[in-house]
């Protein structure tokens, strides 16, 4: 494992490549608008964090369509903040129940059924992102869906 400068545009838009195919099979909008801001750390586990949560993001949406048809987005979009980048991925799949809200980051938690799902995603970036990276990640509901929201320094010119 070797830590590396990165930018992170870069990183968001390599990962959403890997997701593309199914963005569009689903007909899902995706609404991207990430400024280059030069990270240094792990990116290969954190481009791995951020497919976790895109992947996320799909299963909560295609769930709810099962239910019913809407206007399905995936929005990502940033903005800086005294030295840190803030990342935030929003969905309109459905909001998380209160009660499990704050268990989403526990290691083997997980709403969806054995095959689908090992509830390992999110304890994973949540430690890539605050152990690994010197970063945050929070989670909450919006109108109709969840908001993540990921801090992460950036790398100062001189540095
Ligand atoms: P897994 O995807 O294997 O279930 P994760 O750690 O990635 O495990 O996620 C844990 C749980 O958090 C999910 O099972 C789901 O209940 C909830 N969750 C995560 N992201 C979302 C989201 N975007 N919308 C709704 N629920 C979510
Ligand atoms: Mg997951």
């Amino acid at each position: 494992k070797q830590k590396n400068r990165f930018d992170i545009k870069h990183a968001i838009d390599s990962t959403i490549e890997i997701i593309k195919a199914q963005l569009k099979d689903e007909n899902i909008n995706l609404q991207l608008d990430i400024s280059e801001n030069i990270l240094y750390g792990f990116e290969n586990e954190l481009k791995q964090s951020l497919l976790n949560i895109f992947n996320n993001a799909l299963d909560a949406i295609k769930s709810k369509s099962k239910e019913k048809d809407f206007e399905k987005y995936i929005k990502v979009d940033s903005s800086e903040e005294n030295g840190f980048i803030k990342i935030r991925i929003e969905n309109n799949g459905g909001k998380i129940n209160e009660e499990i809200i704050s268990k989403i980051f526990e290691p083997y938690f997980t709403t969806k059924f054995e095959s689908q799902g090992t509830g390992i995603g999110l304890y994973m970036t949540k430690s890539i992102i605050e152990t690994n990276m010197n970063g945050k990640i929070e989670v909450g509901n919006i109108e109709e869906g969840v908001v993540f929201t990921i801090k992460l320094p950036i790398l100062k010119g001189n540095e």
